[in-house]
Order: structure tokens, then C-alpha cells, then sequence
């Protein structure tokens, strides 16, 4: 049981860029009883809750036994002996965990909240477009829904995309939903020498989208030796200005690395890696933006109680079975290229 002081102590360190956002004692008083009721359930259920770096500070430092990235948590997941996984994030990351753990219980404590991404497309689109490129080898990033994967050949992740469109043997590519990702996996090919026709898909993520070059030349006019990070969903002339381009564990590992420099790092991405850092690397210099994923903060403690006394049918992760064992092909395709 954990009391509000012990809360507030726990919490005192947790940054959110902003003052006005910080852990008070009273804000530590209205949660300790939810964390406290959720750790009993926890162990009640033996269950085991993952949390996206994106998702609100309450749950990563409150009752989260991982954080990381969808791609990391989903192995956590599979390789964890509880017999039920509850999930904060977004409907697909959840997805992701079932298919690589079909036998475990998974919930998404919120099932409403989208992707602007793994929305943007549909498995009928997917097949529509086979017939329109049948010659093409489909690429899906793993923010997709599960019908989205069973319908392609290769997922990849924001860590592996170039090493693994840069290995399969076929030269045609279709790569979906995300145009922006796409069109920087072509122009990193390219800089190693490798040709491929990439076609890609008009989805977006609205909150990577959103950085503009401009900033960054402001940044670095005022932050001479600036170091800047930017994730592959950000736009081209984005990612062409970085200094580093990665996934947000790559990010976040760079930054723990490098901690000790006497350097701004300057993070274009959600701003919860940013927040996150500012406590975990505490000797770095963390620029952060204020762009904030709306999915993945609708995320909260009373959902994740609600999923583990009485899941709703809408929280608990069901893939039709032929659904399932085709995008489980498909991410295992993604093993057998990355690893
Ligand atoms: S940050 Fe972008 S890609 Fe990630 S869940 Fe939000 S909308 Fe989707």
C-alpha cells in the first residue's frame, strides 16, 4: 500500500516541462487510492501491465511494470508468465500483443482510442491495392491493425524499417500507411547506395507531422551545439535536419548514453519521451515539443481499473483465428529479417 507522501515522494522528480503540471501533495492524495487499488488487482489477477512511453505519467510511474515502445513491449509480453496482459496504449499495440501471445488474456483498457495511422487504411484497401501491384512486396509498419498485417507480406518497426526493406530480395515495395516513414526509408536507402521503388500510402501521424524544418534551424540558431532527434514518422526535410534518426527507444538510449555531454538534445517526437528523459537521464539537457498524442492519453487510472475488475467485451483483445496466424506471418517475416 502506498501513502500520498510516499506518492509524492516517488513522484517529485517526474517532469512535465511545465511547472504548472507538477505532483502536488493534492494531486498525490486522489490518486495514491486508485494505484493502490490497481497493485491489488495486479496481483489479485496476476496480471501484468505494459505501458507505452506516450501514456500519462500516473500510469508509467505508478503502476506500470514496463515501459518502452510497442514493439519491446510486445516481446515483454510474450515472454511474461502472466496469465493476463493489460495494455494502455492504442487499440493496435494490443493487437500486436495478442498475436504474439494468442493463449493470454489481453486488454485494451481503452478501446475507443484510434491512431491516426493504423486507421487510415483497412485490410480491403490493402487487398485492392495487391491487385493494383501484384508484382509489389507489402511492407506494413506495425502500427496497423491486425486485419492490416494479415493482408501484407513484412511488418517492420520505426527501429528496423531500413535494415529490413534494405534486405528483402524484391526491388518493388509497397510500404503502408505511413507516406512520411516511406519516403524517408527511399532517401536513407538511397545515401547506403540501395535503389528501391518504394510506393507508398497517404497516412500520416498527426502528432510527428506536425514538426516543421524551420524550428529546427530556430533551435539550433539559439543551441549552437544542439543535438537533434527525430523519428522517422516526421516529415523528410524534418528527418534530412536531424543529427539522429530513430525510434523512440533508439532516442531515448542515445540520450541516456550521452547524458553527460553538456549539450541540449532536442527530441522531435511525442513529448512523453521528452518528459520521461528529463527524470530517467537527469544530466541531460531535454528540448522537448508540446505535442501530445490524444489516443494515447485518453488512457487512465480508472480505465485500467475498470479493465481489471470487469473488462468490458470491447477491452478484451479478440482476433479471428485465420486474422491472427496470417499477421502472425507477417511479424514473423519481421523476425526472420532483424534478427
Ligand atoms: S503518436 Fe501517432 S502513431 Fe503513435 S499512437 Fe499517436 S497518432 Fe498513432
Amino acid at each position: 500500500m502506498i501513502t500520498p507522501s510516499a506518492l509524492f515522494e516517488k513522484f517529485k522528480g517526474v517532469s512535465l516541462l511545465n511547472p504548472l503540471c507538477a505532483y502536488t501533495m493534492e494531486r498525490c492524495e486522489k490518486i495514491a487510492p486508485q494505484i493502490n487499488r490497481i497493485l491489488e488487482l495486479k496481483k489479485e489477477k496476476n496480471a501484468l501491465i505494459l505501458a507505452h512511453s506516450y501514456v500519462h505519467p500516473d500510469i508509467i510511474y505508478g503502476v506500470a511494470d514496463h515501459v518502452g515502445d510497442s514493439y519491446g513491449l510486445a516481446k515483454i509480453g510474450k515472454m511474461a508468465p502472466a496469465d493476463l496482459i493489460v495494455f494502455p496504449s492504442v487499440r493496435f499495440m494490443a493487437e500486436t500483443v495478442k498475436i504474439l501471445s494468442p493463449q493470454k488474456t489481453v486488454i485494451d483498457p481503452n478501446p475507443n482510442g484510434g491512431c491516426s495511422l493504423a486507421d487510415s487504411i483497412a485490410a480491403t484497401q490493402v487487398k485492392e491495392l495487391r491487385k493494383k501491384y501484384p508484382k509489389h512486396t507489402f511492407v506494413c509498419y506495425i502500427n496497423t491493425t491486425a486485419s492490416v498485417k494479415a493482408e501484407c507480406d513484412v511488418c517492420v518497426t520505426s527501429s528496423n524499417v531500413i535494415q529490413i526493406i534494405e534486405k528483402i530480395p524484391s526491388d518493388k515495395i509497397y510500404f503502408l500507411p505511413d507516406k512520411l516513414m516511406g519516403e524517408n526509408a527511399k532517401n536513407l536507402l538511397q545515401k547506403r547506395g540501395v535503389h528501391k521503388e518504394i510506393l507508398t500510402y497517404p497516412g500520416t501521424c498527426y502528432v510527428h507531422e506536425e514538426f516543421d524544418a524551420g524550428s529546427i534551424d530556430l533551435i539550433r540558431s539559439q543551441n549552437k551545439d544542439a543535438l537533434v532527434l527525430a523519428h522517422p514518422e516526421c516529415k523528410p526535410e524534418v528527418v534530412a535536419k536531424a543529427d539522429v534518426v530513430g525510434s523512440t527507444t533508439q532516442m531515448q538510449n542515445f540520450v541516456m548514453q550521452r547524458q553527460k555531454e553538456n549539450r541540449p538534445f532536442v527530441l522531435l517526437t511525442e513529448c512523453g519521451v521528452a518528459s520521461r528523459l528529463a527524470m530517467e537521464a537527469p544530466l541531460a539537457r531535454v528540448i522537448g515539443g508540446c505535442t501530445m498524442c490524444k489516443y494515447m492519453r485518453s488512457n487512465s487510472l480508472a480505465s485500467i481499473i475498470e479493465a481489471l475488475e470487469s473488462p468490458r467485451s470491447s477491452q478484451i483483445i479478440e482476433i479471428e483465428s485465420s486474422t491472427l496466424e496470417r499477421a502472425s506471418i507477417c511479424l514473423e517475416r519481421m523476425f526472420h529479417y532483424a534478427e
